[in-house]
């Protein structure tokens, strides 16, 4: 850049292009005083990839500026890159805000996600005092909804869902003032201009108290929340609550609750410093706790000493929970399986059957964003569903130029997109198994790819033929006549944990799940891949034997048919002869006749799949012990395994065999089945059975490991957290520091973001 030099002119200016989250954050107003305070002139303003600054004056001043610029930055924002050039000054004197460019030239800005009520509005909420003294829909420039309510950048109200709401006197005043602390805060609103509560069906009561007597009464409230409705019910109220469960064909998939505040959390929880933070982090997740001396209802969580606990994180959820008398259980707002519902006139309709009473408001929501789900691991947090309060939150990906547009998997599905080295991934959609799951993942996908103007050079999908999601990829790649890269699901997952913490092949990861689609046809789930930069991108050096399951997939919702072709495996005939295997809990349930049918299956191969799973193994083991033989959930069999475990402690280990590549399992199934012949408890059992998990783990790395080369261990399987703190721990003493997937799942809502760090890897 030539500076021309002009003797009237004093100073200097500096011309800054700042990328990151730097809008809805209350940058501008922090430059603004940052700059007056200095007594520097200029203008800051929002661009549709940032924010650009000029700025003059002495040149100390100035440095000083781009210091505290950096130093000093509001809460929410962060800054991904900073470019600064000298220019020549303008004889500029003072500092002000500008408009934002309306037609930007590429839109890359990045946009927060939805964000917890904030101390300073909850004291004002109720604030007597306060102009929005008990207003729902109060926020500030540091809280409130963001992602849920943009239609598209850059990020101004008229492209908000607000912008059907103009602002009155005293709003826009807020809005205009530099100083004000709801300066350009784009969803800012007040009873007199803002959005209003409803409630159905009509009554006299305001409807606030209308939602709390309903509630009182043991009744089931959707509540309008931020990324979607909610299904709220009294949750000490044992009646009330499995009056919810069969309204919402929800057998005993276990239900988040949401309590008042933190000591209440407390008496029924036991709570470490980590999920207490976590629990008031802007992104305020369902954080899963140990329940204890739990008041709760039994059917809250039925068979699970654990509970998903969240506390209020808009206005309107402390308005409700700050009379009531109890915790609340507080689900999504839909049909089981199917996406959360955003609109009033379809909340109606659809939760017509389960809702005794709604109450919603007419400010609308731009995207379905589900409630996320965090544990606390070896005192981190693991991320087991994301979505509102951290989605679209990008990751960023150095050298990966190109836009690549990848769709995920099936189960927990998600799409990505990256540009500009950035990773967009979509919050948590829902499995594919049902048409409206299916529309959401369109929509999401339409959604994601309209706010940036997306437009993909690459499409990356699964390598499965027949998941919805690889048919979408196919199709698009046909239309827009873009190459389709397919990447192996396991693959999938250890990238994402690569993705994560930027590692380059070779990488070893372990990549235990329920089912993916292998290489060679038959179901993978418990692996163990190199990542390399060879044309595959991986090799598979090590992996659990196969077995049948018979009846394909009905067995991955009946742990009693894995159970039947693991002993298939070992036993053969024998299974349908021998008296002492006949007698095993999974053979029970299986008429006679049922049996007979099972065992032609197993004889000739009939829809029995070879599965190396480790998941299917879980409830295998779940069934031989009798703990779970038919599956309401995924995971529900190896969460019982889990929670028996927990309750033991021990070091043993049954046998472990590995050769060729091969982890057998065969000499641990016959020492449980011993075992359980034996005096042994259950969860003993269920005990030595992760210990031996471990050991195998520990084994195959053993085997496998080179010095310098990261381990990863991935897939659903390590969302146990038994299986997870025990395995990292046996690695350490090894010396082996594996990596794991903490921001994004290790499930499979992860495959979207490996997917796309596959085009790194070439
Ligand atoms: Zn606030
Ligand atoms: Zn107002
Ligand atoms: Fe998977």
């Amino acid at each position: 850049m030539i500076r021309e030099f002009d003797e009237t002119i004093r100073g200097d200016r500096l011309h800054l292009d700042i990328q990151g989250i730097v809008q809805g954050v209350g940058f501008r107003p922090f430059v603004y005083q940052l700059a007056t305070n200095l007594n520097l002139a200029g203008w800051v303003n929002n661009t549709a990839d940032g924010v650009v600054i000029e700025i003059e004056g002495d040149r100390p001043q100035l440095e000083q500026f781009c210091q505290r610029l950096v130093q000093q930055l509001p809460p929410h924002a962060q800054i991904d890159r900073l470019h600064r050039h000298w220019i020549s000054p303008q004889g500029q004197t003072d500092f002000h805000i500008q408009a934002s460019e309306s037609h930007p030239q590429r839109k890359t800005a990045l946009i927060l996600p939805d964000l917890a009520t904030c101390s300073h509005c909850i004291e004002e909420l109720f604030n007597p005092n306060n102009r929005r003294y008990r207003y729902p829909f109060i926020n500030c420039t540091h809280c409130g909804p963001r992602y849920s309510i943009i239609a598209t950048l850059p990020y101004d109200r008229p492209l908000t869902t607000m912008a059907g709401f103009p602002l009155c006197n005293n709003c826009q005043q807020e809005y205009d003032n530099p100083g004000d602390r709801r300066f350009h805060a784009q969803p800012n609103a007040c009873e007199v201009c803002g959005p209003q509560l409803e409630f159905h069906p009509a009554t006299n009561l305001p409807p606030l108290e209308a939602a709390q007597t309903l509630l009182r009464q043991g009744q089931i409230l959707a509540l309008k929340g931020l990324g979607g409705v909610q299904l709220l019910v009294n949750a000490q109220d044992e009646a009330a609550v499995q009056r919810l469960r069969q309204r919402k064909h929800r057998p005993s998939k276990p239900f988040a609750v949401m309590y008042p505040h933190l000591d209440a959390v407390r008496q029924d929880c036991s709570l470490s410093d980590s999920e207490a933070e976590l629990l008031q982090s802007p992104a305020a997740p369902i954080v899963l706790l140990r329940q204890r001396h739990s008041r709760l209802a039994p059917s809250v969580a039925p068979n699970n000493p654990d509970i998903g606990v969240m506390l209020p994180y808009t206005p309107l959820h402390h308005l409700l929970l700050r009379d009531f008398p109890s915790p609340l259980v507080a689900t999504s707002g839909n049909l089981s399986g199917e996406p959360i519902c955003i609109e009033n006139e379809e909340t109606l309709q659809r939760l017509g059957n389960i809702a005794d009473g709604f109450l919603l408001h007419n400010r609308p929501i731009a995207r379905p964003v589900d409630d996320s789900v965090v544990r606390v691991m070896l005192d981190t947090p693991v991320m087991l569903r994301r979505a509102r309060g951290y989605a679209p939150r990008t990751l960023s990906i150095p050298g990966l130029s190109q836009s690549v547009l990848a769709v995920g998997g099936y189960f927990k599905a998600t799409v990505a997109i990256a540009f500009n080295e950035n990773v967009f991934v979509s919050q948590h959609i829902g499995d594919l198994d049902n048409l409206a799951s299916r529309q959401a993942f369109d929509y999401t996908l339409a959604k994601l790819a309209s706010i940036y103007d997306f437009e993909p050079q690459v499409i990356v999908c699964d390598a499965h033929p027949d998941y919805p999601s690889t048919h979408v990829a196919q199709q698009l790649a046909q239309e827009e006549q873009l190459p389709l890269i397919r990447v192996q699901h396991h693959q999938a997952h250890i990238l994402s944990v690569m993705a994560e913490h930027q590692l380059q092949a070779p990488v070893l990861g372990i990549a235990w799940d329920g089912t993916g689609y292998g290489d060679d046809g038959t179901l993978w789930g418990g692996e163990l891949l190199q990542i390399d930069t060879s044309e595959a991108g991986y090799q598979r050096l090590a992996h659990c034997r196969s077995f049948p399951l018979p009846g394909g997939d009905r067995a991955a919702k009946e742990p009693r048919r894995v159970a039947l072709g693991v002993l298939w495996e070992c036993f053969g005939e024998d299974l349908f002869t021998k008296p002492s295997l006949l007698s095993l809990p999974p053979l029970q349930g299986f008429s006679a006749s049922e049996l007979k049918i099972l065992q032609t299956a197993l004889r000739r191969g009939i829809n029995t799949p070879r599965s190396s799973s480790v998941g299917r193994l879980f409830d295998a083991i779940a069934s031989l012990l009798g703990l779970q033989q038919r599956l309401s959930f995924e995971g529900e069999a190896a969460m019982a395994l889990e929670f028996a475990a927990r309750t033991v402690k021990t070091g043993e280990v049954y046998p472990i065999s590995l050769s060729g590549g091969v982890w057998d399992w065969q000499e641990m199934l016959l020492g449980i089945l011993g075992d359980r012949t034996s005096e042994t408890s259950i969860p003993h059992i269920a005990a030595k059975f992760h210990n031996s998990l471990i050991e195998a783990i520990a084994q195959m790395l053993q085997t496998y490991h080179r010095p310098s080369v990261p381990i990863v261990l991935t897939g659903g399987c390590f969302q146990n957290q038994i299986l997870l703190e025990g395995a990292i721990g046996r690695l350490q003493q090894m010396g082996l520091q594996p990596y794991i997937n903490q921001q994004f799942p290790a499930n499979d809502g992860g495959l979207s973001l490996g997917q796309i760090y596959r085009l790194s890897q070439f």
